[in-house]
């Protein structure tokens, strides 16, 4: 181990908080998938919202009105987590947007 630096030599790490995508870039055009939404089957509960890990799902006045294309990476975790199946992935090539 001689030679190695301890680690108070060693230069200072970047940190990148969470959630500043919205206020640096715009994050979604390496998606590979995108979300759709069907506003007859979303009952507004928030999950989405809440679990959406780039704040990208857009909400007014404690309703959803629609996803943030600019910063949705596509994870499906909105998907994945809604109890009535009101958003689906589908492939970013298809051009399909959220609804309405
Ligand atoms: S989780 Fe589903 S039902 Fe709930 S607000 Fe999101 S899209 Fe609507
Ligand atoms: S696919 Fe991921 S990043 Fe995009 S809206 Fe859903 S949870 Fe958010």
């Amino acid at each position: 181990m001689a030679g190695l630096k301890g680690w108070r030599e060693l230069p200072l790490g970047g940190v990148v908080l969470g959630g500043t995508a919205r206020e640096l870039n715009k994050t979604g055009s390496w998606r590979a998938e995108r979300p759709i939404w069907y506003v007859e089957k979303c009952i507004h509960c928030l999950q989405c919202w809440l679990h959406c890990p780039d704040n990208s799902i857009l909400v007014q006045g404690g309703k959803m009105t629609g996803i943030d294309y600019e910063h949705c990476k596509g994870c499906g975790v909105c998907a994945a987590i809604c109890p009535k199946d009101a958003i689906a992935m589908v492939p970013e090539r298809s051009g399909e947007c959220a609804r309405p």
